[in-house]
């Protein structure tokens, strides 16, 4: 028999492309033309929006907006330089601070991405002889992360505090950082933190949480899954959060003690070999800071519509999943039939896209609809009404 001919580069990715078809697992994108808002105009369309994380409404929100401008008029468009050079500036320094403050934690640092503060916190505090405990349903980042620091990287049980328990008892030397997300962000669920935490506790484990999803829309102070289960900065060291939801702007930041934050700056190369991010950007999250602290009916109002979708949903025997957030997503299992639902959503002038493997496990596409503060009790009316015509 002939040796098999190598494959080229081109045979192999269009064997790659064709099999991600035939699978249902192709991905393509559509091209918005209007803020993320309960509306958007999308590849030619107006549709009513259940799939972004813009979770207050506040990415088009005039104020913040206005901030973004001035912040531009006032500072330029980019920072120039990384935060360590000379582009760390007076905006971001007042988020930092506004951003401790708000959180009750002793300071709080920027990064560019909540993918890239993942990746810059786990590599600055974890390496080869270090262990890194992660729930199985975390986010990519944050798997990634702990795969780039070099560390045993062990995965345990979604939901299941005893797994990790099991673990950490067996883990024989080196610092352990356990780390979840707070709200899993495709499924809606949140993490048992007053849990991890005293687990942590006892084996003298740090816990982080990526609450990308919880900052903004959880805690009746919108300060995220830590305040909803009152958890404090000795409970939880690591806190990571994004400024691209709830806040609708763009950007990540770490908060916890003044020897976290040193630490990272001088050893977080996701923080030190990047730009840093623009100073507008900084004055529009300062200003979405101020909507999340004054303006908790957007927050109730999100609430209610959760609850008003979810009992709707009950009734009409739709299977939702067991969350109690704002995400909220119904399980379909095969990623094709979850993109034939998707089709007939767009058919009605619904955008909520399927999410599929390797997002989340083989046998569990699903819809992830997401509510937020722009929507109308009408909206879920009409989001059940069509849900209801296409299952
Ligand atoms: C979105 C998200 C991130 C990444 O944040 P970006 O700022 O979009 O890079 C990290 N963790 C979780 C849980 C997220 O949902």
């Amino acid at each position: 028999m002939a040796e098999p001919v190598p494959q080229g580069w081109n045979e192999s990715l269009s064997a790659d492309l064709r099999q991600r078809k035939e699978a249902g697992l192709y991905r393509t994108r559509r091209v918005a033309e209007t803020p993320p808002g309960r509306l958007i105009v999308i590849d030619g369309r107006e549709c009513l929006a259940f799939c972004s994380n813009d979770y207050l409404g506040l990415a088009g929100e005039p104020a913040v907006v206005a901030a973004f401008r001035e912040g531009a008029e006032r500072y330029g468009v980019g920072s120039g330089a990384s935060h360590l050079i000379s582009g760390h500036t007076a905006a971001h320094h007042a988020l930092e601070e506004e951003l401790a403050d708000f959180l009750g934690r002793d300071r709080v640092l920027l990064f560019s991405t909540g993918y890239m503060a993942n990746l810059g916190v786990i590599t600055a505090l974890c390496g080869r002889a270090d262990t890194v405990l992660e729930d199985r349903l975390n986010h990519a980042s944050l798997l990634d992360a702990a795969r780039l620091s070099g560390a045993r990287l062990q995965r345990y049980i979604h939901g299941d505090p005893a797994d990790p328990e099991r673990r950490l008892a067996r883990t024989g030397g080196g610092r352990v950082l356990l780390a979840s997300d707070g709200l899993f962000s495709m499924d809606g669920d949140l993490a048992s933190l007053p849990q991890l935490a005293t687990v942590a506790k006892q084996h003298g484990a740090w816990l982080m949480v990526d609450d990308a999803h919880g900052v903004g829309v959880m805690g009746a102070g919108g300060r995220g899954t830590l305040e909803y289960f009152n958890l404090n900065q000795q409970q939880v060291p690591v806190l990571m959060g994004t400024l691209g939801k709830a806040f609708g702007v763009f950007g990540a930041f770490v908060a916890g003690s003044e020897l976290l934050v040193e630490s990272l700056i001088q050893r977080a190369r996701s923080y030190i070999y990047t730009t840093a991010l623009p100073p507008a950007v900084a004055e529009a999250a300062r200003v979405s800071l101020c909507l999340i602290r004054e303006q908790p009916w957007r927050r109730e109002h999100l609430h209610n519509l959760v609850r008003r979708f979810r009992s709707g949903a009950a009734q009409l025997d739709l299977p939702l999943m067991a969350s109690q957030t704002p995400v909220q997503p119904l399980l379909v299992g095969e990623p094709k039939q979850a993109i034939r639902m998707s089709e007939a959503l767009w058919e009605r002038n619904i955008l909520i896209s399927a999410i599929r493997p390797p997002t989340v496990p083989a046998g569990s596409a699903r819809l992830r609809i997401t509510l937020s503060a722009a929507h109308t009790g009408s909206d879920v009316e009409r989001l059940l009404t069509a849900l209801e015509e296409v299952m």
